[in-house]
């Protein structure tokens, strides 16, 4: 199904859609590691992307697959990379786009676990990090380096909620020929589309608001060009964090209603906001829809 000029709410129900001999309504769940083809030839065409077909699941599957396409479509990406969690989607992301001796300037009020495993981890290959408050671009901008390679910005921060000016750091990554990341994670594309801005990979901790029932945990990545897709599939595949079709299916029910849940999860944070903001006994608020 063409869901290009569907709009966002239609999206959510419809951009998953695929079409079976049954004309089921909802995505089935594929449970399968291996698929048989009609011939080698045939699983070649496969391999090599020439065919629509499926192989092995941790390359692709239809149930995973129609997920993909649906949250690539709500952010407007050339393409859906699921993955087994949101920090398999930051692991993929940094094997994929940093190389030894190159540098990623990032966000200090970072998920916790994003900025550990780089500076734990990843350092022992060589990969070197900087974070800054990148509320403030004149911090951006000190930090890159001849070597910086990636700006990987995380806006609404968890769980500061700092908000960083997207607009602003796709400007400074171009001009630096850096790429944009982002971890959108905290907003979801109902409320923040990070390709609009100029990012050029945008990833998901799907286990938050696009999932929204709390009963598993996953992630997704999304390139803006084929060229970054291209890089980034093949490793998501190496390294194994393949979404299950399972986990799948629950995002694809999940996501239906992100719309009018993110519509609730507003209204209630800005009633609470408020109350807080009024308490005699609360000394200060971080909201980023608070005036104070
Ligand atoms: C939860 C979270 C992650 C990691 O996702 P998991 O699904 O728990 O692996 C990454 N970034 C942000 C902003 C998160 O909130």
């Amino acid at each position: 199904m063409d869901t290009k000029n569907l709009k966002f709410n239609t999206k959510l129900i419809h951009g998953g859609a695929i079409k079976d001999k049954y004309g089921s309504v909802n995505v089935p769940i594929y449970q399968t590691s291996t698929f048989a083809f009609e011939s080698a030839e045939e699983g070649e065409r496969c391999f090599l992307g020439e065919s629509n077909g499926f192989i092995y699941t941790r390359l692709g599957n239809p149930t995973i697959k129609a997920l993909e396409d649906c949250i690539a479509g709500l952010c407007g990406g050339y393409g859906g990379i699921a993955v087994g969690s949101g920090m398999g989607a930051v692991n993929t992301i940094y094997m994929a786009l940093l190389d030894k001796g190159s540098h990623m300037v990032s966000t200090s009020a970072v998920y916790g676990p994003s900025r550990g495993i780089m500076e734990n981890h990843w350092s022992r290959f060589g990969v070197e990090s900087t974070y800054v408050d990148t509320t403030n671009i004149e911090s951006i901008k000190k930090a890159i380096k001849p070597n910086t390679k990636v700006l990987y910005i995380e806006t609404p921060a968890n769980p500061t909620l700092d908000i960083a000016d997207l607009k602003a750091c796709s400007e400074i990554a171009k001009e630096h020929g850096l790429i944009l990341v982002v971890d959108n994670t905290f907003s979801s594309p109902y409320l923040q589309r990070p390709f609009e801005f100029g990012a050029d990979v945008v990833f998901h901790s799907m286990t938050k608001f696009i999932n929204g029932h709390a009963d598993i945990v996953a992630g997704i990545v999304i390139p803006k060009t084929k060229e970054l897709y291209d890089k980034l599939r093949p490793m998501m595949i190496a390294l194994g964090c393949n979404m299950d079709p399972h986990q799948a299916f629950l995002v694809l029910r999940g996501v239906k209603t992100l719309g009018i849940r993110m519509e609730r999860a507003q209204e209630n944070a800005v009633k609470i906001a408020e109350y807080l903001e009024n308490h005699s006994k609360v000394a200060w608020i971080k909201y980023p829809g608070s005036a104070v």
